[in-house]
């Protein structure tokens, strides 16, 4: 390559070079004004000694130029200083140098030339040591622009070299000689300068991409744990906070009130009633849609102010802050109730559920987020038992009830069970034959420090403390021992719990006892309650399905009380249905009553299913129910549930049954 070739590659400023060129410019135009500053005070010391032997315009001419030319810069600085300028402009200014140098290079020599011909003493020597002084002074400033440092050094130092030599003056020549070797020095230390500043750029330019990339993977790092955050406390399904989320806020307030001792709160807890069976019967895709309309539904009628979570299947909380009326809260627990009991269109058609709430008081009820949740949900499954479809608010009657709960708790733990349970036999009458057709088998527990615990309330227990397939193994066991010795018509009938049906190791413990007990499997018929299928219908219905296999019958307890459809009990392998006694009560008096028991036992009748009465006590209530076409009932009009050996003696075949 030749040299000019060489020259020409080596000025143009290179375009993939961005960042050396964004640093070159920068520093550049920094140091510009300074540059200019210095040459013009350096043409005024070397023309101010000549002003009366030169012509104000030769001597005065450059270096005002050079000084507007300062002004400008430093004006430009000033007011650009901040802004930032374009990868093309940061190009262009850099090539704009070169060129520029070039034209101030040429300006100087000029000038320099016209100074020399009015060839005066000294003025000489002074004006190429200004040229060399002003040329290394450049070449320091332009440093990052090495192209124009080029340009004018060889525009400067060549004429004069050439002239010094034309002119064979020896102090000239040798001071050309030392400022070439100086220029040459500085060059190239310039030059290895310039290499320290490309690597120096170049790192930084590392370092600032991966500081970016850090920064980046940091925002990245933050979007993700915010998403998380959204994410651990939101469900999915409804996008209502969740059980974390609830309880979370719960703390929170509870933390914040603690030192606020005039604030209150109240927790609420809301179940759905059928909501199992709608997902059982239907599949998990209505179950879903169903729990996101309640969640609708729900958010209308509670508004804005009242927290409402979804703690999980068809549970839901609510934190209520701006509201310390138990009466208006009781409001809002029956506006829920209402709104609930409204059919939901899904998919699959119409639904009906109903909601259940409990409500509990922050301080006077509990001051614990864990208290305040066992008390609603004690609220909850009070009004579950005892009012149906209206709210519940803890109250200190409550609070008794769970004493007396877990000193019944305690008693059964350490209970001699096989000692102490019992059972007695309630006959079932068929009023056509007059005759006692079969026996329910109740529980009773009779503990030396409580004495007679009632049997709804023992057996909640147990199943709460999870031992009650150990108290069902006990009962079953006893009962067949005394149904053995009845005449071989009777039938024994047994109530199952929810939780016996669900689990296993009780089915298969009691069909092992039914094997051993010599009384055939087909006198036995099993009462289950809606709820306790309802709790698991899946496992509920294999293991009625096992009884049925063994020859045991089926009959669905308390019917009226749940939510149960004609097409659900349709499903189950039922044999036979009570109902219950709320129904008797009244019938004899209230005609809704009436025809509810009518229509129970149309429904049996159409089925094929053996309809029993339960909790008949008067002579109006027999007549009623005979009347509306029931033959088997029981109650106390014909017998209250009796001892063994009682029962044994009611059955006698000459035994005679009340008229
Ligand atoms: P249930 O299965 O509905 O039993 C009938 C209840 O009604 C019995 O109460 C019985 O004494 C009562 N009763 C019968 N006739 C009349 C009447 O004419 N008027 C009135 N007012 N009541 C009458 P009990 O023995 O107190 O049992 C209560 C509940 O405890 C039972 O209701 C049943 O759900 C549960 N239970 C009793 N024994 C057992 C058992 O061995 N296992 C299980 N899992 N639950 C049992
Ligand atoms: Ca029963
Ligand atoms: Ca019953």
């Amino acid at each position: 390559m030749s040299f000019f070739v060489k020259l020409v590659l080596f000025l143009k400023i290179r375009e993939s070079q961005v960042e050396i060129n964004r640093e070159r410019h920068n520093s550049m135009t920094r140091q510009m004004p300074l540059m200019f500053g210095i040459l013009v005070v350096n043409m005024v010391a070397l023309v101010f000694p000549y002003s009366d032997q030169v012509p104000v315009v030769v001597l005065w001419g450059v270096p005002s130029m050079f000084f507007l030319v300062f002004i400008l810069c430093s004006h430009r600085q000033f007011h650009n200083y901040r802004q930032s300028v374009s990868d093309e402009k940061v190009l262009r200014d850099l090539n704009l140098t070169t060129g520029r140098s070039a034209v101030l290079g040429s300006i100087f020599i000029i000038w320099a030339f016209v100074l020399f011909s009015y060839d005066l003493p000294v003025m000489k020597i002074h004006i190429a040591f200004f040229l060399y002084i002003s040329l290394i002074c450049c070449a320091f400033f332009l440093m990052h622009v090495l192209q124009s440092v080029v340009v004018l050094t060889l525009i400067i130092i060549l004429p004069i070299a050439i002239y010094a030599v034309v002119q064979g003056d020896l102090t000239f020549t040798a001071l050309t000689i030392k400022s070439i070797l100086v220029l040459g020095g500085i060059m190239f230390l310039l030059f290895s300068q310039y290499e320290n500043f490309k690597n120096l750029v170049r790192q930084k330019v590392i370092l600032t991409q991966r500081k970016n990339s850090l920064i980046e993977q940091a925002q990245k790092l933050e979007q993700m744990n915010a998403r998380n955050e959204v994410l651990a406390n939101v469900d999915m399904l409804t996008s209502l906070p969740n059980r974390r989320s609830f309880f979370a806020k719960l703390d929170g307030l509870i933390e914040q009130y603690e030192n606020q001792k005039d604030k209150t709160l109240v927790v609420g807890l809301l179940d759905l009633d059928g909501f199992k069976r709608i997902n059982d019967v239907f599949g998990h895709p209505t179950g879903d849609d169903l729990l996101i309309k309640t969640s609708e539904r729900l958010k209308d009628v509670l508004g804005e102010n009242i927290m409402l979570s979804r703690l999980g299947g068809d549970e839901f909380g609510l934190i209520i802050t701006n509201e310390d009326d138990l009466k208006n809260i009781w409001d809002i627990g029956q506006r829920i109730c209402d709104a609930m009991r409204v059919g939901f269109h899904l998919r699959e058609g119409n639904v009906q559920v109903a909601a259940t709430v409990g409500f509990v008081e922050y301080p006077k009820m509990a001051s614990s987020a864990r208290l305040l949740f066992e008390r609603a949900d004690y609220a909850l499954c009070y009004s579950k038992q005892h009012s149906k479809g209206e709210p519940v608010i803890f109250s200190g009657e409550h609070e008794t009830q769970i004493r007396d709960i877990s000193n019944i708790e305690h008693h059964l733990a350490e209970a001699d069970l096989t000692e102490e349970l019992s059972v007695m036999f309630q006959p079932i009458v068929d009023i056509h034959s007059q005759k006692t057709v079969g026996l329910e088998a109740l529980a009773r527990w009779n503990n030396p420090a409580l004495g007679n615990v009632r049997p709804d309330v023992f057996i909640r227990s147990a199943e709460q403390m999870g031992i009650i397939g150990k108290l069902t193994s006990i009962l079953l066991n006893k009962a067949l021992k005394d149904a053995v010795k009845w005449p071989t018509e009777l039938y024994l009938s047994f109530n199952l719990s929810i939780f016996d049906l669900s689990s296993p190791e009780t089915v298969l413990s009691m069909i092992n006892i039914i094997e051993k007990s010599n009384f055939p499997s087909g006198r036995i018929v099993f009462e289950v309650t809606e709820t306790a299928i309802m709790h698991d219908f899946k496992r509920a219905n294999e293991s009625l399905n096992l009884l049925k296999l063994m020859g045991c019958r089926i009959a669905l307890d308390d019917f009226g009380t749940g939510y149960s459809s004609l097409s659900y009990v349709q499903r189950l392998p039922l044999d036979r249905l009570k109902i219950d006694r709320s129904f008797i009560n009244e019938i004899a008096t209230d005609m809704d009553a009436r025809n509810i028991v009518k229509t129970i036992i149309d429904l049996c009748n159409n089925l094929n299913l053996y309809c029993i009465v339960e909790g008949v006590e008067t002579k109006e209530q027999l007549d009623v129910i005979k009347e509306l076409g029931c033959r088997y009932v029981q109650g106390y009009y014909f017998s209250p549930p009796l001892l063994a050996d009682d029962a044994r003696e009611f059955v006698k075949p000459d035994a005679k049954l009340r008229a």
